[in-house]
C-alpha cells in the first residue's frame, strides 16, 4: 500500500527550501488522491526543519504537514500553502537503562521500521501496531491504535517545532491522549520532529507472537487497495464499521470512490476518484446511518486542502 517516494527535483537557490514540482498530492497519499502541490518543503533534519519554520513564519504563509499520507484526503485542486513531508526527518537512535529501551526515531520514521526493530531485538510495547501504516509524526498526531492498543501507551516523549521554529519537548503526562486524539494537534500549529518511545526487553517469542495476531486481524480489512484507513471514528461503545454494513453502505459509489465490500469502515479509490467522490460518498454513508441509528458518525480521516463537515 505504501509506496516510496521518487527521486528528489529541484531545489531553492537558498537551499533550505527545496521543492519536488513534480510530486502531486496522490503521490503523496495513499488514497491516491491529490493534485498540485505549489511547495514541497522537505526537511532532512530537525535543523533544517526550524530552518524552513521561520522562513515560512516571516512570509506568513502558513503551513501543512504530511507524513505516510495514510489517513488523509487531500485537495485535487491546487495546493496554495506550503506542505512540509516529513520523511526524510529518519535518524533513530536506542538507548538502554536496566530492562527499558528508549526508541528515538526523526517524525518522518515509518512505523512499520520500527517494529521490525522491535520484533528483531525482542522489545515490546508495539506489538499491537502491526500493520498501521505511515510514520511515526502521524501516528502521534493521531494516537494511532487498534483494539489491542494505541501509540500513547508506548510514547515516552514527543518533541515539536511551533510555526515560529522553536522547538518544545512534552513529556507523555504532558500530553492528554484520548481515542485517536492528541492534545498537540490543539495548540497552535505544530510540526513532531521526534518521538521517544519507552518499550521493554522481552522474550523475543512472546513479542512476535503478539505481533503476528495484531497482524491477523488485518483480515477482514482491505489490503492492497488506495484507501486512508477508517474514514469514521468509533462511537462511544460501537464500531463504525459495524452500523455502515448494517446501514446498506458496503459497495455503494461515487465517480471512483467506492464502499468496500470487505470492511464498511473504509471508501477504495477504485481509480480516477476525485477528493469529492470521496467527500460526497462519505456524506451519503453518514446519512444512512443517521437514518437508520440517529447516530451522527464523526470523521476520523484528516484533511488537506479540503474540508469535510464534521
Ligand atoms: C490500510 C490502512 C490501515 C490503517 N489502519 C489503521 C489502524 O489500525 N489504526 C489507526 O489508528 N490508523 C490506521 N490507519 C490510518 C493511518 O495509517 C494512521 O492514522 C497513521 O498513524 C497516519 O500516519 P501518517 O504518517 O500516514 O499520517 P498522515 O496521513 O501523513 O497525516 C495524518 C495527520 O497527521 C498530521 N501529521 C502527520 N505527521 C505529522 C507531524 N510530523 N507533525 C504534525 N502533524 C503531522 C497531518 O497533517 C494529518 O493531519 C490505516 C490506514 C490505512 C491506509
Amino acid at each position: 500500500m505504501e509506496q516510496g517516494v521518487p527521486a528528489l527535483g529541484l531545489s531553492s537557490p537558498d537551499g533550505l527550501l527545496k521543492t519536488r514540482v513534480s510530486l502531486t498530492g496522490a503521490d503523496l497519499t495513499t488514497l491516491r488522491i491529490g493534485g498540485e502541490i505549489r511547495r514541497l518543503l522537505e526537511p532532512r533534519s530537525e535543523s533544517m526543519l526550524a530552518s524552513m519554520m521561520r522562513q515560512l513564519n516571516m512570509e506568513r504563509s502558513g503551513f501543512l504537514v504530511i507524513g505516510g499520507g495514510s489517513n488523509v484526503l487531500m485537495t485535487d485542486g491546487v495546493l496554495e500553502t506550503p506542505l512540509i513531508l516529513t520523511t526524510g526527518i529518519n535518524e533513530v537512535s536506542v538507548r538502554e537503562d536496566g530492562g527499558v529501551v528508549f526508541v528515538s526515531c526523526g517524525a518522518g520514521v515509518r512505523l512499520r521500521d520500527v517494529l521490525a526493530m522491535t520484533v528483531r531485538e525482542g522489545w515490546s510495547g508495539l506489538e499491537f501496531a502491526a500493520g498501521i501504516p505511515g510514520t511515526v509524526g502521524g501516528a502521534v498526531m493521531g494516537n494511532a491504535g487498534t483494539l489491542r492498543g494505541e501509540i500513547a501507551s508506548a510514547v515516552h516523549s514527543v518533541r515539536a517545532s511551533r510555526f515560529d521554529g522553536r522547538f518544545f519537548d512534552f513529556g507523555d503526562g504532558m500530553i492528554e491522549w484520548g481515542y485517536r486524539k492528541c492534545s498537540l494537534r490543539d495548540e497552535a500549529p505544530m510540526v513532531v520532529s521526534n518521538v521517544v518511545f519507552r518499550l521493554r526487553r522481552s522474550a523475543r517469542e512472546s513479542v512476535i507472537e503478539e505481533t503476528s495476531r495484531s497482524a491477523s486481524d488485518r483480515r477482514n480489512q482491505p489490503s492492497g487497495r488506495m484507501t486512508a484507513g477508517c474514514v469514521f471514528r468509533n462511537p462511544p461503545g460501537e464500531s463504525a464499521g459495524r452500523l455502515l454494513e448494517l446501514a446498506g453502505c458496503k459497495g455503494l459509489s461515487v465517480g471512483g470512490a467506492v464502499v468496500s465490500e470487505i470492511h464498511a469502515n473504509f471508501i477504495e479509490n477504485s481509480g480516477g476518484a476525485t477528493a469529492s467522490d470521496f467527500a460526497d460518498l462519505a456524506q451519503r454513508c453518514r446519512e444512512k446511518v443517521i437514518e437508520r441509528f440517529g447516530i451522527r458518525l464523526r470523521f476520523e480521516i484528516m484533511t488537506l486542502g479540503v474540508s469535510l463537515e464534521d
